[in-house]
C-alpha cells in the first residue's frame, strides 16, 4: 500500500523577511518604501467603494486598465505589457513560461534567492555563476550555452548596477535565450533596460510597484517584452489562474501611475538619502557597496554581522541577515524615513560589538 505521504511535494521554500507589528518598530528589513503611496491611489480606492459590484463581480482577466496605464507610462503598446500579483508572481510564471530547456538557467550566485526555489520547484536545471570578489557580474560568463539567464539590476542584496553596455552584449552573446533582467529596484538611480525590449526579442524586463511605489501591500508586479514573449506569458497565466488582480489592484495601480511628479520626488529622496546613509555608516566604520537601490549592504570589519542583527533586533530595529556563503557577514539595511535612520545611527554609534 502506498502513503500519500510519498505523494507529496517537498520543497525547500523561499524565506520572506519578517513582518512584525507594533508601534515603535523601525522595519528596515523588506525594502518597503517609507512614504505613503501617490495621493491618486487612496482617491481611486474611495471612489472604487462606491462602484456597485466591486467586490461581487470578477475583476477585468485582462486588467486593461492597468496594462494600458503601464504601456503609456512607458511608451509601449498593451501588447508588450504583463501584469501579476506582485512581481515575484510575474517571474515564477517567467520561470515556468521561458525556461523550458533541457540546458541549464544561469543566475548568479548572490542573488535574489527566490530564482533557486523557483528553478527547484520547476525541475529546471540551472547553475549558479559566482560574482567576482567585488560583487560584479562578469557577463562573459554568461556567454555559454544555457536555457536562459536571469539577474536584477542592481542586484540583490548588493545593490550593485551593471551597465546597460554589459547587458546589451549578454543579450547578443545569447539570440537562443530568453534573458530576463529582474528590475525591482532600478527607479532608485539605476538605468533601465526598458528601451532595449525594441531591439532584443529575447529580452524581458520585470518591475514591482512594491518599492518605488510604495504598493508592497496592494501586489502588483509587471514585465514588458516583445509581444511574443508577453502572448507565451499570458497563454500560461490563462492556464494557471484568469484572474490574477483584484478589482482594487487594477485601479489603485492606475491611480499610481497618473503622478509621475511624486514618483520621481519620492524615488529621488531616498536615493538622495542613500547617499546621505552611505556616509554616515562608512564614518562609522562600515563597508558599503555602491547601491543603487533603497537599500545598503554593509558589513563591519569589528563586528560580527548575525550578532549586530539580533542585537538591532532587541531594541525593535529590523534588518536583513542572510545566513549564507560569502555574504554571512553583511547586513541589508533599508532606507527608512530621516527619523528611523536616525535611530539606526544613534544605536551604532553607541555599539559595542
Ligand atoms: N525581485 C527582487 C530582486 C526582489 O528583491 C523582490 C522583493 N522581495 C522581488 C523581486 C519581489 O517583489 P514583489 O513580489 O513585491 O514585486
Amino acid at each position: 500500500m502506498s502513503d500519500w505521504r510519498e505523494n507529496i511535494r517537498h520543497v525547500k521554500p523561499y524565506t520572506p523577511g519578517e513582518q512584525p507589528t507594533g508601534e515603535s518598530i523601525v522595519k528596515l528589513n523588506t525594502n518597503e518604501n517609507p512614504y505613503p503611496p501617490a495621493p491618486e491611489v487612496e482617491e481611486a480606492l474611495r471612489e472604487a467603494a462606491q462602484e456597485s459590484g466591486l467586490l461581487r463581480k470578477y475583476p477585468d482577466p485582462e486588467a486593461g486598465e492597468l496594462v494600458r496605464a503601464l504601456a503609456a507610462f512607458y511608451g509601449l503598446s498593451p501588447d508588450q505589457v504583463f501584469v501579476g500579483v506582485g512581481s515575484d508572481d510575474v517571474l515564477a510564471l517567467s520561470f515556468l513560461t521561458f525556461f523550458h530547456s533541457f540546458k541549464p538557467l544561469l543566475f548568479p550566485d548572490i542573488t535574489y534567492s527566490f530564482y533557486e526555489v523557483w528553478a527547484r520547484l520547476f525541475h529546471i536545471p540551472f547553475v549558479k555563476i559566482p560574482l567576482d570578489a567585488d560583487f560584479r557580474l562578469r557577463k562573459e560568463d554568461y556567454f555559454q550555452e544555457n536555457g536562459g539567464i536571469i539577474f536584477p539590476n542592481p542586484n540583490a542584496p548588493t545593490g550593485i548596477e551593471e551597465s546597460l553596455a554589459d547587458i546589451e552584449e549578454i543579450l547578443r552573446r545569447n539570440p537562443g535565450s530568453v534573458v530576463i533582467v529582474d528590475e525591482a529596484y532600478v527607479d532608485f538611480g539605476a538605468k533601465s533596460a526598458v528601451e532595449l525590449t525594441r531591439r532584443y526579442d529575447n529580452l524581458l524586463v520585470v518591475q514591482t510597484f512594491s518599492k518605488s511605489r510604495s504598493m508592497a501591500g496592494v501586489r502588483i508586479g509587471f514585465a514588458l517584452g516583445q509581444p511574443e514573449l508577453i502572448r507565451a506569458l499570458n497563454d500560461v497565466k490563462y492556464s494557471f489562474n484568469s484572474y490574477t488582480m483584484s478589482r482594487l489592484a487594477i485601479k489603485a495601480g492606475a491611480a499610481a501611475l497618473k503622478n509621475r511628479a511624486y514618483f520621481e520626488q519620492t524615488t529621488g529622496k531616498i536615493a538622495a538619502d542613500r547617499e546621505k546613509a552611505k556616509d554616515r555608516l562608512r564614518q562609522l566604520g562600515f563597508q558599503c557597496t555602491d547601491s543603487r537601490t533603497n537599500f545598503l549592504f554593509v558589513t563591519h570589519p569589528a563586528w560580527e554581522a548575525a550578532k549586530l542583527y539580533e542585537d538591532l533586533k532587541r531594541e525593535n530595529i529590523y534588518v536583513r541577515y542572510f545566513r549564507q556563503p560569502r555574504i554571512d557577514n553583511y547586513l541589508r539595511i533599508t532606507i527608512g524615513t530621516g527619523e528611523e535612520m536616525e535611530k539606526l545611527y544613534r544605536f551604532l554609534a553607541a555599539y559595542k560589538g
